[in-house]
Order: C-alpha cells, then sequence, then structure tokens
C-alpha cells in the first residue's frame, strides 16, 4: 500500500523517522533537513507520487491531511504567530520526493515570495 519511495519505507518502518503523529490515513515526521524550527511533513499512507496525481477518489483524503496539519500545527505551538503549508509538485516545484508529502513550517517568520 505504502509504495516504493523513501516516504514508503518511513511508512512501512523500513529506515527510521522521528514520527510525531499517525493514523489509519496519514503519517507526520520531523524534516531531516529542517528550514524553520519546526518543519514537519505530513504524507498519506496511499501512495500518491504528487498533488497532479491525486483524483476525485482522494478528496476526503486531502481534507483530512489539511485538518491533520490544523491540529499538529495546534500542537506544535505553531498557531498564535501562525505557520505555513507547502506542497512541491513536480520539477520546478522543486519535489524531490515522489510520494506527495505537505510541508508544515513555522517557528520563525517566513518570507515571500519563495525563491
Ligand atoms: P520536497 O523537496 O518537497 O520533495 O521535500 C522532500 C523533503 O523530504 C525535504 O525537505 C527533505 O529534507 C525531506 N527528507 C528527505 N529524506 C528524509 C528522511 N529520511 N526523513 C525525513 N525527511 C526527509
Amino acid at each position: 500500500m505504502s509504495g516504493d519511495t523513501l516516504f514508503g519505507k518511513i511508512i512501512r518502518r523500513e529506515i527510521p523517522a522521528n514520527i510525531v503523529y499517525e493514523d489509519d490515513l496519514c503519517l507526520a515526521f520531523t524534516d531531516i533537513n529542517p528550514q524553520a524550527p519546526t518543519h514537519i511533513l505530513v504524507i498519506p499512507k496511499k501512495p500518491i507520487p504528487s498533488l497532479s496525481e491525486a483524483e476525485a477518489e482522494d478528496k476526503e483524503l486531502l481534507g483530512h491531511m489539511l485538518l491533520t496539519i490544523k491540529e499538529i500545527a495546534q500542537q506544535s505551538g505553531l498557531q498564535e504567530n501562525g505557520y505555513r503549508v507547502v506542497i512541491n509538485t513536480g520539477n520546478d516545484g522543486g519535489q524531490t520526493v515522489f510520494h506527495l508529502h505537505m510541508h508544515i513550517l513555522g517557528g520563525r517568520p517566513l518570507q515571500w515570495p519563495p525563491g
């Protein structure tokens, strides 16, 4: 179910990660190369390669991930000052791991626009 990518291996516990949240549909763990004081990745257990490949049947899963992000952000103390949610998609989007993931970045003011 979890696909043959780095993140699939994390779901299957074949490589270690600092997992901060898990339920039937998704998993969250800290980014190995954090770009902000808090940098957490939220991934679906279903191996959707990127947002471009999500389908109508994934609507509930994607909504669930966003509401999970809200909960994780609250628990991480990010609610008061805010945070950013990023989905890098495809090569121009800067995606490097082709298992859909949502970045939660917070704990410092973030610049806009991104590079
Ligand atoms: P993206 O560039 O949007 O595809 O993001 C992939 C993210 O995965 C990057 O921020 C990496 O630092 C992160 N990453 C890569 N390998 C690992 C790992 N083993 N554990 C946690 N995060 C990772």
